[in-house]
């Protein structure tokens, strides 16, 4: 027997777990070699103090008093963030764009004239659509519009916010 067959057997061995011929292949290696030797009392020592491990047993009632402490606990503070500068960040947006159109900066008739170049290959006429934009009227169109991306856009914002001010799963947490 080689010594590392016998460090593989020194557990069994000490256990009583190994034939009787395995056994005596140990004990005949142990006796031969000073470094197994060694080995298995040094594991002889670990068992030994592993037996003598009291076993650690948390006090009755610890998760109850674990859980109630943190159920007393002030809930984290968030910051509440107010939701005020939204419509007024998008009626500057539009009045920016009208004023940059009426200072003739922007073209809004530049987009369309393109729209309506690309349209053309579609045989739809140029004028037809200048024609068909000045008579819906594209400015109502624009506040229209603005009135619409608020209408949704808070909603889904305060949504979104109640629903991030619910997450935090120890917040309210109560002993059952
Ligand atoms: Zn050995």
């Amino acid at each position: 027997m080689n010594c590392s067959a016998c460090k593989r057997s020194l557990s069994a061995y000490n256990d009583g777990d190994l034939s009787p011929r395995e056994s005596l292949l140990v004990s005949g290696h142990l006796a031969a070699c000073a470094e197994c030797s060694a080995y298995s009392s040094r594991l002889a020592d670990v068992d030994a103090a592993l037996a003598n491990l009291s076993e650690i047993q948390p006090a009755a009632g610890f998760t109850a008093a674990v859980m109630s402490k943190i159920a007393s606990l002030p809930a984290p503070e968030r910051p509440r963030r107010s939701l005020w500068w939204l419509p007024a960040l998008m009626l500057t947006e539009w009045l920016i764009l009208a004023v940059l159109n009426a200072a003739h900066v922007l073209h809004w008739q530049r987009p369309l004239a393109v729209t309506a170049a690309f349209a053309a290959d579609f045989s739809i006429a140029a004028q037809t659509l200048y024609r068909l934009a000045s008579h819906f009227h594209i400015g109502v169109w624009a506040v229209a519009g603005t009135g619409a991306e608020i209408a949704i856009l808070i909603p889904v914002a305060m949504a979104v916010r109640s629903y991030v001010a619910r997450g935090g799963a120890l917040r309210g947490a109560r002993v059952s």
